[in-house]
């Protein structure tokens, strides 16, 4: 049978996220930022939204936040290739501005294509963007980090965003004891 549906993959989202102008973001950025790692990720990382870095590169995570990310992934024996890393908004807000409401819900169904491809294990929304936008709660991070909880037949696991490390120096130690939490639950968790 002749099928006029092409399937969706991680490739073809990114070649229509990088060019993309579904918002405003489209014209101050340099390059959209799509995600990368495994499509066959059992963890994916959602940030908040490119950074100067990132915005240059093409690629998430890549600058002082993402080395961090880096280093607390090595610390759970994990490498970037294994999971799957992204944001909330595929371009660079301004001088590093929150992205706008509007913004998150013009970017959101490519995040919601990429999680259903890969079908991870947990997702772990890092920081207060992250969390708001992906289980519609106010709750702060401060509040939620480093406790599973489950929407919709899908295990979320906040996390502090690494940035906030870079600021705070004392919440690495948090950051590593959630990582070692992440780690447990990843044993735990039957696919
Ligand atoms: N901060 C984010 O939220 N995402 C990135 O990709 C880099 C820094
Ligand atoms: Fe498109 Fe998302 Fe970039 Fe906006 S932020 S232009 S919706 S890829």
């Amino acid at each position: 049978m002749i099928s006029t549906q092409t399937e969706d993959s991680l490739e073809k989202i990114s070649s229509e996220v990088v060019s993309c102008r579904k918002c405003r973001l489209c014209e101050t950025r340099k390059k959209a930022v799509p995600g990368e790692g495994s499509s066959k990720a059992r963890l994916m990382f959602v940030g908040e939204a490119p950074g100067e870095q990132e915005d240059i590169q093409g690629r998430p995570f890549v600058g002082a936040a993402g080395k961090l990310l880096t280093e607390l992934l090595a610390s759970i024996n994990l490498r970037r290739e294994e999971v799957y890393i992204t944001n909330i908004a595929k371009c660079r807000p301004p001088n590093n501005r929150p992205p706008r409401k509007d913004e998150v819900a013009a970017c959101s169904p490519y995040l919601e294509r990429q999680i259903a491809l890969i079908h991870p294990s947990v997702i772990c929304p890092m920081g207060n963007s992250a969390i708001h936008a992906l289980v519609n709660s106010d709750d702060p991070v401060t509040d939620v980090h480093g406790i599973p909880f489950e929407v919709g037949g899908m295990t979320y696991f906040p996390l502090y965003h690494p940035a906030a490390a870079l600021y705070t120096f004392s919440l690495r130690e948090v950051m590593l004891e959630d990582f070692r939490k992440l780690r447990a639950l990843l044993d735990s968790a039957v696919d």
